[in-house]
Protein backbone atom coordinates (compact mmCIF):
# COMPACT_ATOMS: atom_id res chain seq x y z
CA UNK A 1 0.00 0.00 0.00
CA UNK A 2 1.39 3.44 -1.02
CA UNK A 3 1.63 5.57 2.31
CA UNK A 4 2.73 8.72 2.94
CA UNK A 5 6.67 8.06 3.60
CA UNK A 6 8.44 5.87 6.38
CA UNK A 7 9.21 7.51 9.57
CA UNK A 8 12.37 6.83 12.01
CA UNK A 9 10.78 8.62 15.74
CA UNK A 10 13.57 8.25 18.48
CA UNK A 11 12.24 9.24 21.30
CA UNK A 12 13.13 7.14 24.76
CA UNK A 13 9.41 8.24 26.73
CA UNK A 14 7.27 5.11 25.74
CA UNK A 15 4.11 7.37 25.91
CA UNK A 16 5.08 10.05 23.49
CA UNK A 17 6.30 7.56 21.20
CA UNK A 18 3.46 5.68 21.26
CA UNK A 19 1.27 8.45 20.75
CA UNK A 20 3.70 9.54 17.81
CA UNK A 21 3.17 6.69 16.40
CA UNK A 22 -0.38 6.19 16.51
CA UNK A 23 -1.09 9.45 15.13
CA UNK A 24 1.16 9.30 12.04
CA UNK A 25 -0.20 5.92 11.27
CA UNK A 26 -3.51 7.33 11.39
CA UNK A 27 -2.30 10.08 9.14
CA UNK A 28 -0.81 7.70 6.55
CA UNK A 29 2.91 7.41 7.44
CA UNK A 30 4.97 4.13 7.87
CA UNK A 31 6.79 4.66 11.44
CA UNK A 32 9.40 2.68 13.07
CA UNK A 33 10.30 3.82 16.82
CA UNK A 34 13.61 3.27 18.57
CA UNK A 35 14.20 4.34 22.42
CA UNK A 36 18.40 5.12 21.74
CA UNK A 37 20.73 7.53 19.54
CA UNK A 38 22.85 4.12 18.82
CA UNK A 39 19.64 2.16 17.99
CA UNK A 40 18.79 5.28 15.21
CA UNK A 41 22.40 5.43 14.08
CA UNK A 42 22.51 1.48 13.59
CA UNK A 43 19.07 1.83 11.35
CA UNK A 44 20.68 4.66 9.28
CA UNK A 45 24.09 3.47 9.19
CA UNK A 46 25.69 4.00 5.47
CA UNK A 47 24.96 1.12 3.55
CA UNK A 48 22.23 -0.61 5.33
CA UNK A 49 19.23 0.35 3.48
CA UNK A 50 19.72 3.19 1.54
CA UNK A 51 16.65 5.72 1.80
CA UNK A 52 15.02 3.31 4.49
CA UNK A 53 13.48 6.36 5.93
CA UNK A 54 11.86 9.18 4.36
CA UNK A 55 12.28 11.60 7.55
CA UNK A 56 13.44 11.49 11.12
CA UNK A 57 11.58 12.77 14.24
CA UNK A 58 14.62 13.42 16.63
CA UNK A 59 14.22 14.25 20.32
CA UNK A 60 16.98 16.03 21.73
CA UNK A 61 16.83 14.34 25.27
CA UNK A 62 18.08 10.36 24.99
CA UNK A 63 19.41 7.89 27.52
CA UNK A 64 22.55 7.47 25.66
CA UNK A 65 24.10 9.74 23.23
CA UNK A 66 21.57 13.04 22.57
CA UNK A 67 20.15 13.96 19.50
CA UNK A 68 22.54 16.75 18.69
CA UNK A 69 25.16 14.54 18.53
CA UNK A 70 22.92 11.93 16.65
CA UNK A 71 22.50 14.61 13.81
CA UNK A 72 26.16 15.17 13.86
CA UNK A 73 27.16 11.64 13.68
CA UNK A 74 24.64 11.11 10.77
CA UNK A 75 25.91 14.40 8.72
CA UNK A 76 29.02 13.12 9.32
CA UNK A 77 27.97 9.94 7.38
CA UNK A 78 26.89 11.93 4.60
CA UNK A 79 23.26 10.41 5.69
CA UNK A 80 20.95 13.93 4.59
CA UNK A 81 17.70 12.44 5.62
CA UNK A 82 15.17 14.88 6.49
CA UNK A 83 15.43 15.81 10.54
CA UNK A 84 12.88 17.33 12.58
CA UNK A 85 14.08 17.79 16.28
CA UNK A 86 11.84 17.55 19.32
CA UNK A 87 13.64 20.46 21.35
CA UNK A 88 12.36 21.59 25.02
CA UNK A 89 10.39 24.79 24.88
CA UNK A 90 12.11 28.33 25.52
CA UNK A 91 15.86 26.57 25.19
CA UNK A 92 16.57 28.33 21.81
CA UNK A 93 20.02 27.56 22.66
CA UNK A 94 18.91 23.72 21.34
CA UNK A 95 17.72 25.72 18.13
CA UNK A 96 20.97 26.68 17.64
CA UNK A 97 22.93 23.46 18.40
CA UNK A 98 20.16 21.76 16.20
CA UNK A 99 20.76 23.61 13.09
CA UNK A 100 25.03 23.51 13.99
CA UNK A 101 23.92 19.59 14.10
CA UNK A 102 22.55 19.31 11.23
CA UNK A 103 18.98 19.37 11.84
CA UNK A 104 16.42 20.98 9.16
CA UNK A 105 13.63 22.04 11.31
CA UNK A 106 12.62 22.15 14.72
CA UNK A 107 9.89 22.04 17.27
CA UNK A 108 9.70 22.71 20.68
CA UNK A 109 7.73 20.05 22.98
CA UNK A 110 4.75 20.05 23.88
CA UNK A 111 3.54 20.37 20.40
CA UNK A 112 0.07 20.21 18.74
CA UNK A 113 -0.16 16.99 16.24
CA UNK A 114 -1.34 19.57 13.12
CA UNK A 115 1.96 21.65 13.94
CA UNK A 116 3.69 18.15 13.88
CA UNK A 117 2.17 16.99 10.50
CA UNK A 118 2.70 20.25 8.50
CA UNK A 119 5.95 20.69 9.17
CA UNK A 120 6.81 16.80 8.65
CA UNK A 121 4.66 17.08 5.49
CA UNK A 122 6.85 20.13 4.16
CA UNK A 123 9.92 18.97 4.74
CA UNK A 124 8.83 15.97 2.93
CA UNK A 125 7.78 18.22 0.06
CA UNK A 126 10.81 20.03 0.04
CA UNK A 127 12.81 16.80 -0.02
CA UNK A 128 11.29 14.89 -2.91
CA UNK A 129 11.25 18.45 -4.96
CA UNK A 130 14.88 18.47 -4.30
CA UNK A 131 15.70 15.42 -5.42
CA UNK A 132 12.89 15.73 -8.70
CA UNK A 133 16.09 18.56 -9.44
CA UNK A 134 12.39 20.70 -9.76
CA UNK A 135 12.69 24.85 -9.22
CA UNK A 136 11.01 25.22 -5.77
CA UNK A 137 7.02 24.82 -5.18
CA UNK A 138 4.96 26.98 -7.06
CA UNK A 139 4.85 30.82 -5.57
CA UNK A 140 3.21 33.69 -5.72
CA UNK A 141 6.52 35.60 -6.07
CA UNK A 142 7.35 35.87 -9.60
CA UNK A 143 10.89 35.79 -9.58
CA UNK A 144 10.88 32.66 -7.29
CA UNK A 145 9.35 30.66 -10.55
CA UNK A 146 12.81 31.53 -12.38
CA UNK A 147 15.68 28.46 -12.14
CA UNK A 148 18.51 29.31 -10.09
CA UNK A 149 21.63 27.90 -11.44
CA UNK A 150 22.23 24.20 -10.36
CA UNK A 151 26.11 25.10 -9.69
CA UNK A 152 27.13 28.45 -8.54
CA UNK A 153 30.05 30.12 -8.07
CA UNK A 154 30.96 33.23 -5.61
CA UNK A 155 33.65 34.72 -3.29
CA UNK A 156 35.78 31.53 -3.94
CA UNK A 157 32.82 29.51 -2.81
CA UNK A 158 31.14 26.86 -5.76
CA UNK A 159 27.80 25.60 -4.65
CA UNK A 160 26.31 22.61 -5.96
CA UNK A 161 22.93 22.75 -5.37
CA UNK A 162 21.91 19.13 -7.56
CA UNK A 163 24.48 17.51 -5.36
CA UNK A 164 24.34 19.82 -1.70
CA UNK A 165 27.82 20.13 -1.92
CA UNK A 166 29.92 24.00 -0.40
CA UNK A 167 33.82 23.63 -2.09
CA UNK A 168 36.02 26.38 -0.74
CA UNK A 169 39.56 26.65 -1.14
CA UNK A 170 40.17 22.84 -1.75
CA UNK A 171 37.11 21.61 1.00
CA UNK A 172 33.66 20.64 0.20
CA UNK A 173 31.80 20.85 2.86
CA UNK A 174 28.08 18.94 3.03
CA UNK A 175 25.11 21.33 3.28
CA UNK A 176 21.77 20.33 4.68
CA UNK A 177 18.49 20.50 2.21
CA UNK A 178 17.32 23.51 4.23
CA UNK A 179 20.66 25.19 4.05
CA UNK A 180 20.07 24.51 0.36
CA UNK A 181 17.05 25.56 -0.11
CA UNK A 182 17.76 29.18 1.43
CA UNK A 183 20.67 29.44 -0.05
CA UNK A 184 19.33 28.75 -3.57
CA UNK A 185 16.15 31.30 -2.37
CA UNK A 186 18.53 34.20 -1.45
CA UNK A 187 19.99 33.93 -4.74
CA UNK A 188 16.82 34.08 -6.96
CA UNK A 189 16.03 37.15 -4.82
CA UNK A 190 19.65 38.64 -4.58
CA UNK A 191 19.77 42.10 -4.35
CA UNK A 192 16.77 42.45 -2.75
CA UNK A 193 15.46 42.39 0.85
CA UNK A 194 13.85 38.93 1.82
CA UNK A 195 11.81 39.50 4.93
CA UNK A 196 11.75 36.45 7.71
CA UNK A 197 8.13 35.90 7.05
CA UNK A 198 8.98 35.31 3.44
CA UNK A 199 12.09 32.77 4.21
CA UNK A 200 9.42 30.86 6.67
CA UNK A 201 6.76 30.53 4.05
CA UNK A 202 8.79 30.23 0.81
CA UNK A 203 11.76 28.46 1.57
CA UNK A 204 10.56 26.54 5.06
CA UNK A 205 6.63 26.10 4.03
CA UNK A 206 5.62 27.26 6.91
CA UNK A 207 2.47 29.49 7.71
CA UNK A 208 1.70 29.75 11.08
CA UNK A 209 3.45 31.81 13.70
CA UNK A 210 6.76 30.49 14.26
CA UNK A 211 9.48 31.89 16.21
CA UNK A 212 11.34 33.52 13.66
CA UNK A 213 14.86 33.56 15.71
CA UNK A 214 15.22 29.97 14.01
CA UNK A 215 15.79 32.00 10.73
CA UNK A 216 18.73 34.52 12.22
CA UNK A 217 20.35 31.00 13.55
CA UNK A 218 20.31 29.55 10.10
CA UNK A 219 21.89 32.51 8.63
CA UNK A 220 24.97 32.63 11.23
CA UNK A 221 25.33 29.26 10.06
CA UNK A 222 25.27 30.30 6.76
CA UNK A 223 27.63 33.30 6.92
CA UNK A 224 30.05 30.63 8.64
CA UNK A 225 30.02 28.80 4.91
CA UNK A 226 29.79 31.55 2.19
CA UNK A 227 31.44 34.71 4.88
CA UNK A 228 35.36 35.22 5.09
CA UNK A 229 34.55 36.78 8.51
CA UNK A 230 31.27 35.74 9.18
CA UNK A 231 30.83 38.66 12.30
CA UNK A 232 31.41 41.83 9.06
CA UNK A 233 29.49 39.55 6.79
CA UNK A 234 30.17 40.98 3.28
CA UNK A 235 27.74 39.32 1.11
CA UNK A 236 24.44 38.03 3.49
CA UNK A 237 23.36 41.35 5.00
CA UNK A 238 20.91 42.24 7.75
CA UNK A 239 18.28 44.39 6.71
CA UNK A 240 17.72 45.41 10.34
CA UNK A 241 13.91 45.43 11.44
CA UNK A 242 13.17 43.70 7.87
CA UNK A 243 15.50 40.62 6.80
CA UNK A 244 18.13 39.71 4.78
CA UNK A 245 19.68 41.04 1.68
CA UNK A 246 22.24 38.55 -0.46
CA UNK A 247 24.83 40.81 -2.63
CA UNK A 248 26.90 37.79 -4.17
CA1 LIG B 1 13.25 12.04 25.42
Amino acid sequence: METLGRILVVEDEGHLADGLRFNLEAEGYDVDCVETGETALERLAPGSAPDAYNAVILDIMLPGIDGFEVARRLRANACYVPILMLTARGRSQDMVEGFAAGADDYLPKPFELAILFARLSSLLRRARVWRAGQAAPASPLPVATSVAPEVFEFNGRRIDFGNLELAWQGTTLRLTLMEAQLLRHLLLRRGNVVSRKEILEQVWGVHEDTDTRAIDNFIVRLRRQIEDEPSQPKHLLTVRGVGYRFDP
